[in-house]
């Protein structure tokens, strides 16, 4: 798989446990944070919710609902601006004095307990699906697909593979480290309800070389199930979709098409906890792990978030920032997106924040392309980046779409060896917005 090795940093976060967040006083709850059709809010301000609530209804196949995280009283919707630049409707929560649930009882509601796996396999597949549905799951790994679309069974496209993805390929994210270390009873338990409901014939829990004792750990959550952990050599993306599919199956995705059209599904080790708990405890997803680390952060942290917190509540319960704190990344520094703000709410894609310092940000000067083709040579997707690149700053969308624009996984790998600096996957996030709609 073509890739890169970009310094791992790993090291900042990944032997602190998961903390649980304090109830923040307000979580904004976002009524599209997944892909597909945004929900439509059912109540009114002022209204009185209890964690778990509807807040949003679902409006479509595509589509998920959202829930109340907290226990409070609503406010007037507003618009706040999504990591991804998308300006999106938001429903207040402000925080009730009594919480059903903090600390240790909240971790443990979430992913704490017995996750027996015994008598999953007289779940109905439909069963599986309606709750996944209702709970408003979807892909936790970032791409927020909706996961009752991906394991709606269909006669046309039968799924053989389902593959649990604990790759966590993105530097210094350790969020799906700390669960397969922390939780792998959930992350079981879940794979086998999707194995069911997708109609899987085998199911594969993959991680890299670089996580091997949560390899163990699995392992020995997943004795006597069927299930197969697969330890991967460590190089990014391999988190992608796409390049597991090809790395586990060795089999290459078509440009432009999914897993599904091999036979394969791939879900997210926080997806498959959240599965379980759907199914066999009837819980909607209200809480998420995400990982905030880099040097520009007091103290880097694995925390269990209410969705609808801020960032900067999940900044405060870690310290703060240090003086020399300069970028904020929703995400890590390959994928993620710089946000100018902390005041932007934790979405359910939302696997973490990275704190950068100047040193860390001070930017190469952007020259011009000396054609040298390493971009080419690294691209996992085998396009052309600095095609695609150019054309979105000729803003010449066929030219752009022609080279496979909508394919970019964005990943950041071109820009990340382009001895010119030159911003690629900003150009091409830049091209994909222009592009013409439907
Ligand atoms: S063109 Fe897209 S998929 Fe290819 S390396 Fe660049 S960001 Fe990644
Ligand atoms: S890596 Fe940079 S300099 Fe080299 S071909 Fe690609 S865009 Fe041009």
């Amino acid at each position: 798989m073509r890739g890169v090795h970009p310094p791992e940093r790993k090291d900042l976060a990944e032997r602190a446990p998961i903390e649980v967040l304090p109830t923040p006083a307000e979580v904004r709850i976002a009524l599209l944070q997944h892909l597909g059709a945004p929900c439509e809010a059912v109540h009114k301000p002022r209204t009185d919710v209890a964690l778990g609530d509807v807040v949003g209804e679902a409006k479509g196949f595509v589509s998920a609902p959202v829930h109340a995280s907290i226990s409070g009283t609503t406010g007037r919707m507003s618009v706040a601006t999504l990591p991804n630049g998308r300006h999106v409707a938001v429903v207040p929560i402000r925080a009730a004095e009594e919480q059903p649930l903090s600390d240790r009882a909240l971790f443990d509601d979430v992913l704490g307990g017995e996750w027996p796996t015994a008598g999953l396999e007289q779940c109905e597949p439909e069963q599986i699906v309606d709750a996944v549905r209702e709970a408003g799951l979807v892909g936790l790994g970032g791409a927020a697909f909706p996961t009752h679309v991906k394991l709606t069974r269909n006669e046309d496209r039968p799924i053989r593979t389902l593959l649990i993805n604990g790759c966590e390929c993105e530097p210094y994210l350790t969020a799906d480290y700390a669960l397969m270390m922390e939780a792998p009873k959930p992350i079981v338990a879940g794979a086998l309800l999707a194995q069911r409901a997708a109609g899987a014939s085998e199911v594969i829990i993959c991680t890299e070389d670089n996580k091997r004792e949560a390899a163990e750990s699995l392992r020995q959550a997943a004795e006597g199930t069927g299930i197969e952990v697969r330890v991967l050599k460590t190089k990014y993306p391999q988190g992608g979709e796409k390049q597991l599919t090809v790395a586990v199956l060795g089999r290459e995705v078509p440009t432009g098409g999914l897993p599904l059209d091999i036979g394969a599904v791939v879900l997210n080790v926080g997806t498959a906890a959240a599965t379980a708990r759907a199914v066999m405890r009837g819980k909607p997803l209200t809480h998420r792990v995400l990982t905030v680390s880099g040097a520009g952060i007091r103290q880097a942290k694995n925390l269990l978030v209410p969705v609808g917190a801020s960032y900067r509540d999940v900044v405060d319960c870690c310290g703060g920032l240090i003086p020399e704190a300069a970028r904020f990344v929703a995400g890590g520094p390959m994928m993620g997106f710089t946000i100018g703000s902390l005041d932007v709410p934790v979405t359910k894609g939302a696997s973490g924040l990275t704190v950068l310092t100047q040193a860390e940000v001070r930017k190469a000067e952007e020259t011009t392309c000396v054609r040298c083709g390493r971009c080419v040579d690294v691209c996992p997707l085998n396009l052309v980046p600095t095609k695609i690149a150019m054309a979105s700053k000729a803003n010449d969308m066929e030219l752009a779409q022609r080279h496979h624009i909508t394919a970019c996984m964005e990943c950041g790998c071109c820009a990340y060896v382009c001895p010119a600096s030159i911003p690629l996957v900003q150009l091409i996030r830049l091209g994909k917005v222009r592009l013409p709609k439907g």
